[in-house]
């Protein structure tokens, strides 16, 4: 066969015009939110990179599934669909819808864990990590080292450190309620869990007596990267990788607004009877009804079809492709990144790009307020900010500086990538000139969403 480009495996059916703005407009925006690009008005963004999580096109096959929908309060057909979808992929015998993936973790945490308890994971997830400590707990990071290190080349950087898993397990013991292994690994640069892992992380927790749940928000790339990397995988179908997956574990979290192709919603799924029945009496306290979870019974389709789409090969491949394809063209312009390109998202590394900003001047922060002004991309900082500030209110530099360009699901063309890879070279050529940033106004927690900042300089490059 002749080697082709992958192409999006759709046609566009339905357009939404995206504006251009200037320089000087982008820069009065930036201005105006605080130089926090979460306060950006959205309509002031070209491309937006922000998240990957409820961003996403629906297909036809999912609107026509919303206009069938059942809106009845208890019982509704809409469930019965969602349920079996959610079922079929994951096996777990209790399965409870809720509005996106946080509601999830905190039904869970509430339900599981108390004070002074401990739950390990490859990397939580800002919100995982939130809601645990909410609770009292000790949210315990244990990534692979390959992990540790953005430039090391190595197929399963998401992994969870499996000694170290055994000996935290060893010495909590009693305290430990529940294992979470997040994949794909998010925080930790979007990289893949190996089948392996999943497994020896269930023989260990196995071993201690203690349940393993997946944060399963990126099922379907984790098994497409089990697939194409992973020996004995490689004529496996996705959803089948996806089952053995979930046949490890005793539970999951999930929001659908990642792998669900949805734009709201998540659910909880879990084989304990007596949990189930104690996070149920949660969910109807805060959500809803067992059979809605705080959706509508239109969400429920939508995400019933959207599980069911994820999973098409023709679709993984083209998702997978274009972060990689990004990352090609960054990497021939020398911009520093954590390799290889993770399933979602590409995270360029700001502590290599700018070593002459401190940590605790933000450098990740401040690439993601110079690529919104240069190019006007929006793009999240995975780094100081959002990672830095302590439960006792003392600030530490985060593992890693990072900037994360998410990729919404089925959204943009080529073409946005390749403009992205201009935009991105071109704050590459500028960036020793950049300075940093400092806070000057904060909430005690998640204070990515709402900070205020400034720049150290007169503006974001030295004068
Ligand atoms: C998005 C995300 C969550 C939280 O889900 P929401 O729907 O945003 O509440 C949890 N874990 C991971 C890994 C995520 O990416």
């Amino acid at each position: 066969m002749f080697s082709h480009t992958i192409i999006e495996p759709f046609r566009v059916r339905t357009v939404e015009p995206i504006r251009q703005t200037t320089r000087d407009e982008r820069a009065a925006a930036l201005r105006a939110a605080d130089y926090n690009v979460f306060r950006l008005d959205a309509s002031d963004v070209l491309i937006d990179l922000l998240t990957d999580s409820g961003t996403g096109a629906m297909s036809a096959n999912q609107w026509a599934a919303m206009m069938q929908s059942d809106e009845s309060y208890a019982g509704a057909r809409s469930f019965h669909r969602f349920r079996d979808a959610v079922h079929g992929i994951t096996h777990l015998a209790h399965v409870l819808p809720t509005h996106q993936g946080r509601a999830a973790e905190r039904i869970l945490f509430t339900t599981m864990v108390r004070p002074g308890d401990v739950v390990p994971n490859n990397t939580h997830f800002d919100t995982t990590r939130a809601n645990i400590e909410d609770r009292g707990g000790i949210a315990l990071d244990l990534p692979c080292s390959e992990g540790r290190d953005p430039q090391a080349e190595h197929p399963f950087k998401g992994n969870i450190d499996l000694e170290a898993l055994d000996r935290a397990l060893t010495e909590h013991a009693g305290r430990v309620p529940l294992v979470m292994l997040t994949v794909t690994n998010n925080s930790g640069g979007g990289q893949p869990v190996s089948m392996a892992n999943i497994r020896g992380a269930h023989d260990i927790c196995r071993r201690h007596g203690v349940p393993l749940f997946l944060d399963a928000c990126r099922f379907a790339e984790n098994a497409w990267f089990i697939k194409m990397r992973e020996p004995g995988y490689a004529e496996r179908s996705p959803r089948d990788i996806a089952e053995e997956m979930f046949s490890y574990v005793d539970g999951c979290t999930m929001s659908a607004k990642k792998d669900g192709l949805a734009n709201i919603g998540g659910f909880l799924a879990l084989n304990d009877d007596e949990v189930a029945a104690r996070c149920r009496n949660n969910l109807i306290l805060t959500e809803g009804f067992p059979t809605y979870g705080g959706l509508a019974g239109y969400d429920l389709e939508a995400i019933a079809v959207g599980l069911h789409e994820v999973l098409e090969e023709d679709y993984l491949r083209y998702r997978i492709r274009s972060v990689e394809y990004l990352a090609e063209k960054l990497q021939a312009a020398d911009v520093p990144m954590v390799r290889p390109a993770g399933g979602h998202a590409l995270y360029l590394d700001a502590r290599q790009l700018l070593p002459h900003i401190a940590p605790l001047e933000y450098p990740a922060w401040t690439l993601s307020c110079a690529i919104y002004l240069e190019g006007g991309i929006r793009a999240s900082e995975i780094g100081t900010v959002m990672f830095g500030l302590q439960p006792d209110g003392t600030e530490t530099p985060a593992r890693m500086d990072l900037v994360r360009l998410a990729f919404p699901r089925r959204v943009y063309t080529q073409s946005h990538v390749d403009y992205v890879a201009e935009v991105l070279a071109f704050v590459r050529q500028r960036a020793s000139a950049l300075r940093g940033c400092r806070i000057v106004e904060q909430p005690a927690a998640l204070r990515h969403f709402t900070a205020r900042l400034a720049p150290l300089a007169d503006g974001l490059y030295a004068s």
